[in-house]
């Protein structure tokens, strides 16, 4: 049979809440941990192991999913906008920034100001990758060698910055199953707020195979991606996935 435990599927998350949100990728607090005590159960026969990630360093993951993490004894791993972090209203600020990773959680860099990579030129990409770094470096007072891509975009030019930038782990939004130990670059699965306890139990079972289906609608998606355009297919994803065209551009923004 096979010899599922090594294979891991990094679940991707933002925004967690107690009152229902717009927003697609923002998930209710209950499910959150439901989906938590899930990934904790000792794996039963085949099934994949999940590991928690979330983007962007909204306030909620301080407040809502750290100490979740901690009564669980898990870590995940929370990839920040560096100069979001203690000025953006609703993201986290420093001192919580190294509560969590002196509680063990694991920090990486989530750019510099959030702008796509892919849309960035020399001077741009050095802020938006080595600057985010140094900061986070800095005020951690350890190193940070993970990164995840804004928006998800990447390219090889993107990949080629982030490895002269001192990066070793770069985390895509790709949903893809990795095998251990993780490759420098790792896929990740986008939550939705709108998914149940036993889609998500779905996904870790490898006889019912989901996963193969979303990666064949992400291989869709990338496909719609170079016939449109990348800035097209921005604001195309944001009118679908937030209620209001005049939210579109802040929406993609924090992805
Ligand atoms: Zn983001």
């Amino acid at each position: 049979m096979n010899t599922p435990s090594n294979r891991v599927l990094h679940f991707l998350y933002h925004e967690l809440s107690s009152v229902p949100q717009a927003y697609t990728y923002a998930l209710d607090k209950d499910a959150f941990r439901d989906q938590l005590d899930l990934f904790r159960q000792t794996s039963v026969g085949e099934r994949i192991a999940a590991k928690v990630t979330f983007d962007d360093g909204h306030i909620s993951n301080y407040d809502i999913a750290f100490p979740m993490l901690a009564d669980r004894g898990m870590t995940a791993d929370f990839f920040l906008t560096a100069n979001w972090i203690g000025k953006r209203p609703g993201y986290m600020n420093w001192g919580q920034v190294r509560d969590m990773y002196a509680a063990g959680q694991q920090i990486g860099a989530h750019g510099w100001s959030h702008k796509l990579l892919t849309h960035c030129n020399s001077a741009e990409l050095h802020l938006e990758l080595v600057a985010a770094r140094k900061l986070l470096e800095d005020e951690l007072g350890a190193p940070v060698t993970s990164l995840s891509f804004p928006g998800g975009r990447f390219n090889k030019r993107i990949l080629a910055a982030c490895v002269d930038a001192g990066y070793t782990s770069m985390f895509t939004s790709i949903p893809q199953l990795t095998t251990l130990p993780i490759s420098s670059l790792t896929g990740r699965l986008n939550v939705r707020g709108d998914w149940s306890l036993s889609y998500i139990e779905s996904l870790l079972d490898p006889e019912k195979d989901v996963l193969r289906g979303l990666e064949r609608q992400d291989k869709l998606k990338g496909l719609v991606k170079r016939i449109v355009g990348d800035t097209l297919y921005g604001w195309i994803w944001s009118a679908a996935n937030r209620e209001g065209s005049s939210k579109a551009a802040s929406a993609d923004d924090r992805i």
